[in-house]
């Protein structure tokens, strides 16, 4: 087993990531910047390293001294968590090249995958299924772009190779807004993401977000827990997400999860990891992986019982799978919400000083959270200081369970979204289930709509 870990990470995921470690006898190091000293976890973990100051580029992007602070502590791994380097291949190059194990899959993989030209190309090559697209880079060749979006058939998408967190992407309905629209999405990735290259997709126009989470060791075994709906969102930002997804026969899990499964192996795939598609008319069109532990992957494990990231941590030590297929069975309903410091009207951010929380409970509640009253959140990152996670014999009795604890919740001194969930929890279309990922935006509207009539 492991011995020593760093966690390069911040809130919720690395106090999770702690946890895990520690029921599994593996010491910690957490690693943080100045304003963070008072992280729970960092007051929990064996060893703290403090690498820079609040920025994130001077402290959870800033490599070298991550890969410093795991020296230092004569760690042997590290875990970067989701977000900041997690999905950075020069990282993971960096730290496997410092003589440290990268609990993720290997640089290439990460790397393949952060290139969603090559990462589509592969997926269609190991037989999952895709959205109908260019299937390559657009050139400047106008006359070329016309004809590709002929055959695939307006709607279409363009969108940005080196896209992420939805940015890089725009939605055509005819010809003549085509080369300008390409041109314009070029420019915009060149200067978001240095990388000028576009390519073209069927713009399915009410998909739901369903996505598949797999594990594999690298070493020739791998495995899918089923899937997770978070087509609640806003903004390309998933709010609540559940599993399984409603509607979802078994035999259609157990074809999707074999296909990728199949693709996973084929690519030599190790570590945790995640298959988004889009999911529209019963097919399932892949959109991306994410080569990481992702924020809603409390639910997969409500429904398995498997911890995914004590998975994570074996897989990372060396270990085959010990989880069969066959083992893996599916049990209740699992829904999380994700809990911001944010005004529940406005979406803005709400940093400041939590001046009292309590944490809801009862039969199938979980929290994973870092707050505590006393706590500060900083204005620095991420708004997400939580997520409520619960879990009921089916869909019905965990939306109950759901509504309970968010009532019970209390976070005093700062706004959260918590009311927004309440409202996200008591309607309709939810609790009807399977709804596409435009419906909570379209709600939203008709509600302020609905509030500025009324004034
Ligand atoms: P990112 O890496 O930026 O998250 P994705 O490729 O995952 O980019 O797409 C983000 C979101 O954009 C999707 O969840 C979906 O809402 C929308 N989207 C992407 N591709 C398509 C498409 N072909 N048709 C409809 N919506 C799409």
């Amino acid at each position: 087993m492991l011995d020593k870990v760093v966690i390069a990470n911040r809130g919720e995921i690395a106090l999770r990531i702690l946890r895990a470690c520690h029921a599994l006898g593996i010491r910690t190091v957490a690693v943080h910047s100045t304003v963070d000293r008072n992280l729970k976890h960092v007051a929990m973990a064996d060893e703290s390293v403090c690498i820079g100051p609040a920025p994130s580029s001077e402290s959870y992007l800033n490599m070298a001294s991550i890969i410093a602070a795991a020296e230092v502590t004569d760690a042997q791994a590290i875990h970067p968590g989701y977000g900041f380097l997690s999905e950075n291949a020069d990282f993971a190059e960096r730290v496997e090249q410092s003589g440290f194990v990268f609990i993720g899959p290997r640089a290439e993989t990460i790397r393949l995958m952060g290139d969603k030209v090559e990462a589509i190309r592969a997926m269609k090559e190991a037989g999952v299924p895709c959205v109908p697209g260019s299937g390559g880079p657009l050139g400047d060749d106008n006359a070329a772009n016309i004809k590709i979006a002929r055959e695939i058939g307006y709607p279409i998408i363009v969108k940005a190779a080196g896209g992420g967190g939805g940015r890089g992407m725009r939605v055509v309905h005819t010809e003549a807004h085509l080369n300008a629209a390409i041109q314009t999405t070029k420019s915009e990735a060149k200067a978001a993401f240095g990388n000028d290259m576009v390519y073209m997709e069927k713009f399915l126009e009410n998909p739901r977000h369903v996505e598949i989470q797999v594990l594999a060791d690298g070493q020739g075994n791998a495995i899918h827990l089923g899937e997770r709906d978070c087509s609640m969102q806003r903004r390309h930002q998933k709010v609540v997400e559940e599993a399984p997804a409603p509607g979802i026969s078994a035999e259609q899990r157990a074809e999707i999860g074999r296909v990728c499964v199949e693709a996973c192996i084929r690519i030599g795939y190790r570590g945790a990891g995640t298959f988004e598609f889009l999911y529209e008319n019963g097919r399932f069109y892949f959109i991306e992986m994410n080569t990481r532990i992702q924020v809603e992957h409390p639910v997969t494990e409500l429904v398995t019982g498997i911890d995914l990231v004590r998975e994570q941590l074996m897989i990372a030590a060396g270990r085959k799978l010990s989880i069969k297929q066959e083992d893996v069975v599916l049990e209740g309903h699992a829904i999380e919400c994700r809990i911001n410091a944010e005004d529940p009207e406005t979406f803005m951010p709400c940093p400041g000083l939590i001046q009292h929380f309590h944490a809801p409970g009862g039969p199938g509640v979980r929290v994973d959270s870092h707050i505590y009253e006393g706590y500060r959140v900083p204005p620095n990152y991420d708004s997400m200081i939580g997520k409520l996670i619960v879990h009921g014999p089916d869909r019905e009795t965990a939306i109950a369970r759901m509504r309970v604890a968010l009532s019970e919740m209390v976070v005093d001194g700062i706004k959260t979204n918590i009311p927004l969930q309440q409202r996200i929890l008591s309607d309709a279309g939810f609790q009807q289930g399977g709804m596409n990922i435009h419906y909570l935006e379209k709600r939203l509207k008709e509600q302020k709509e609905k509030t500025i009539s009324i004034v």
